[in-house]
């Protein structure tokens, strides 16, 4: 099965505002995949819709063949989901964060003390643990965002503009590891607004433009034929 696959898939806001018009999209396994486009073109909904966030008007769109709008508990155990905004219990410490998140998962105990310490430690945020996350940077509040979308070990992972507004250094610690992470299996999907971020990560890519998809194709035929 694909890691995502959207057919048909469409959004009209409560206000009678139409932000999908019946999209198709489908990403494989072990895939890093761009969604691109610029401010208001649908991304943060198509992702939002994906992780079960946003409701869909019509329209599908699965997770490793689970359906997301069934509340199946297949779609969330296979999704890692990091959304743009910060959205952690600022008074909550960080390992707590982390492992708290892996309970929802029914990791038990041990195993989510394993995964949190394994993550916080790869996104060099190990130092931090006792902190309460309002102390944290605006970068390593960004990189917590990923340990705790990461802590059940999800084969797919959805970000909504992970680096924006983070400066080039982390933005490329960033970048440095979600590709280790999709070389060792996980499949990524991110939507950016930067081409650069999706030529310097990505394999393919799909242009999104007013809730539809204008181009799906590799990231190097797009940049062969520019
Ligand atoms: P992007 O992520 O590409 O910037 P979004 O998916 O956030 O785009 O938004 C697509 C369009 O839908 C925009 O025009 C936005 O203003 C509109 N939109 C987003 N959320 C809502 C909402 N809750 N109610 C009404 N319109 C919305
Ligand atoms: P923000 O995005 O909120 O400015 P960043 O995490 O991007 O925060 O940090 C910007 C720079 O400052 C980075 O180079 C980072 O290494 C450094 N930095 C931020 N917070 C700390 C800290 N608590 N201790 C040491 N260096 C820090």
């Amino acid at each position: 099965v694909p890691a995502l696959k959207v057919q048909g898939l469409s959004k009209v806001y409560d206000n009678g505002f139409q932000a999908l018009k019946g999209i198709d999209l489908s990403v494989e396994q072990g895939d890093f995949f761009a969604l691109l486009g610029p401010n208001g073109a649908g991304k943060s909904t198509t992702l939002g819709i994906l992780s079960g966030l946003v409701q869909k008007s019509a329209g599908k769109a699965e997770v490793m063949g689970f359906d997301v709008n069934e509340q199946s508990f297949g779609a969330r155990l296979n999704l890692g989901v990091v959304p743009q905004e910060f959205n952690f219990n600022q008074f909550e410490k960080v390992e707590d964060i982390v492992v708290t998140q892996a309970g929802y998962f029914g990791l038990n105990a041990k195993e989510a003390r394993e995964s949190a310490e394994y993550l916080l430690r790869a996104l060099d945020l190990w130092d931090k643990r006792d902190e309460p996350s309002r102390m944290l940077s605006g970068g390593m509040k960004r990189r917590l965002m990923i340990a705790r979308a990461l802590v059940h070990k999800p084969k797919v992972l959805i970000l909504d503009e992970p680096t924006a507004g983070v400066d080039i250094e982390l933005r490329r610690s960033m970048w440095a590891f979600m590709k280790e992470l999709n070389e060792s299996g996980t499949t990524i999907i991110l939507t950016t607004h930067y081409l650069e971020e999706a030529e310097q990560l990505c394999r393919n890519i799909a242009i999104i433009n007013r809730g539809e998809i204008v181009r799906c194709t590799s990231v190097r035929s797009l940049l062969a034929n520019m």
